[in-house]
């Protein structure tokens, strides 16, 4: 079988038949995995709304075949034969971290139909495409049923594991390995015994700030030229990264040497393109680290979607809202925009794209308002789930937890409960963005003093020494390690929610003279 820098692979153990084997059946399952993302990624950005139906079907069908070849009894015999293989092996080696990642996941998937895995990913297709529809003409009606087929195939699934305390920890399990509900929520209150008094205090001296200058006139060719600088800086390589225009940005990729990333601009307001696209940049700077010799060996992906969020939320916030970044860039700004930034300084700018003001739009809102956005998400999933919520009243439970939460009225089901594709998907995902941002926070409190002159790189735009920062301790090791296992090789301890309140008390005490 075909492994690039197979060189690193100790020769005795790539020998082994029942390891080759099996490798082959992992490449054909991630061979079937990159089609169904490249059937995804052509949807969002090139399909013709008419083609939605027979791309749902080809996509549950491209899901099936790898459903079936995963689960096939012939993996689960190979799996065993290898255990004393796999007991031999140093727990760091690919191979070792390649049958480990396996096992969980046959155990896993073994307990879903295969008609059950092709059903939900169908009804997901079509989900999506009512979603986009709804969500223009901001009609929740147009996405509930969807939304409640959705939960009845979740539903579904959930049965398919032994019983849980709390059932969501089934869901939560797909996109976070072994996290819990209780877990998530005791961080998640940690977090906020600083942020809500930090949040009020700022919102107290909101006038101290101005960002009216990112509302205003910015014609989509000078964003498009301003964006691209950026992300050269950050490490976008034209020869193996696409950037492309989407309703709601996200990144993949194929494989080595081909990563896709999206954004979509919005001519009166500038953020969105700029930080969206740093944002997915920081997702395809993790993708591209992952070494090229895990591709196609059931490892050559992230570990998880917190370790994941952890890597867009540092380069969209801890580089691309620092001080140091803007005193850089200020100037192309300036020159991209004279009218509106001809007679501003790089200090005001950084002051107002770090304003503090609870708003609607989840990844339009700034850093400390962000978590209480995942909260009321991750609160109401977890009510709809157990039943306690129906999915007819998504939307006045979400418009009173914005009122509780954030003290803003919703205007209509656009603002309010279709702004996010996620729920086409299904439930779960949403913790793993507050997590993203604890963990970055851990992440640069490391690089602080790994890399003490930091600051003045990222003043000259030098972001590579960063970037191999990152590829040494996360990204090449793909999926070889769990959250939990690289945070306490990278900073020594589990989750710990104080170093990124440490950092936004710090910076925001500045911003507002607190
Ligand atoms: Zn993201």
């Amino acid at each position: 079988m075909r492994l690039a820098g197979a060189v690193t692979i100790v020769p005795e153990v790539s020998d082994d038949p029942l390891l080759a084997e099996l490798k082959e059946r992992l490449a054909e399952v991630d061979d079937l995995g990159g089609v169904g993302g490249l059937l995804a990624w052509d949807q969002q950005t090139c399909m013709p709304p008419a083609g939605a139906a027979t791309r749902a079907a080809q996509r549950a069908t491209v899901h099936k075949l790898a459903h079936e070849l995963f689960t096939h009894d012939r993996v689960g015999e190979l799996l065993e034969q290898l255990v004393p293989l796999e007991e031999s092996l140093p727990y760091d080696s690919d191979e070792a971290g390649m049958l480990r990642v396996t096992r969980r996941a046959y155990d896993k998937a073994r307990r879903v139909p295969a008609s059950l895995a092709a059903e939900m990913s169908h009804a997901s297709s079509e989900a999506h495409e009512a979603w986009v529809e709804a969500r223009e003409a901001s009609d929740f009606a147009r996405f509930r049923p969807h939304l409640e087929r959705g939960l009845e195939l979740r539903q579904r699934y959930i049965d398919c594991f032994p019983p849980s305390d709390n059932p969501y920890d089934i869901l939560l399990d797909d996109y976070e390995e072994g996290m819990t509900a209780a877990e998530a929520t005791a961080v998640f209150d940690e977090l906020k015994t600083t942020l809500v008094p930090l949040i009020d205090a700022v919102v107290d001296r909101a006038d101290s700030v101005d960002d009216s200058f990112l509302h205003g006139s910015f014609p989509r060719e000078r964003q498009e030229w301003l964006v691209e600088e950026v992300l050269q800086t950050f490490g976008f390589d034209r020869s193996s990264w696409r950037l492309d225009t989407v309703v709601h940005p996200f990144a993949l990729s194929l494989g080595p040497g081909d990563v896709r990333i999206t954004t979509r601009f919005h001519e009166d307001y500038l953020p969105t393109a700029l930080f969206g696209a740093m944002h997915e940049c920081g997702h395809g700077l993790y993708e591209a680290g992952i070494d090229p010799r895990l591709a196609r060996t059931g490892i050559g992906h992230a570990t998880s979607l917190s370790i994941h969020e952890s890597q867009s939320r540092m380069w969209e916030n801890l580089v691309g809202r620092s001080r140091p970044f803007w005193q850089r860039f200020f100037p192309d700004l300036a020159r991209s925009f004279p009218d509106t930034f001809g007679g501003m300084d790089a200090e005001a700018f950084y002051r107002g794209i770090n304003k503090v003001q609870p708003s609607l739009i989840r990844i339009e809102a700034d850093e400390a308002t962000y978590n209480l956005h995942i909260v009321l998400r991750f609160e109401l999933e977890q009510d709809v789930t157990a039943g306690r919520l129906a999915v007819a009243d998504l939307p006045e439970a979400w418009n009173q937890k914005m009122r509780d939460y954030l003290g803003i009225e919703v205007p209509d089901d656009a603002h309010g409960v279709l702004q996010d594709v996620h729920w086409s998907f299904g439930f779960g995902y949403f913790p793993t963005y507050s997590l993203g941002n604890v963990i970055a926070g851990q992440l640069w409190e490391r690089i602080r003093v790994d890399i003490p002159d930091i600051d003045e790189r990222i003043g000259r735009a030098e972001l590579g020494e960063l970037r191999e920062w990152l590829r040494e301790h996360i990204h090449q090791h793909g999926a070889k390690y769990t959250m939990r296992e690289l945070l306490e090789r990278v900073v020594g301890t589990g989750l710990d929610p104080q170093p990124y309140a440490s950092y936004l008390k710090a910076k925001l005490t500045d911003i507002y003279g607190l």
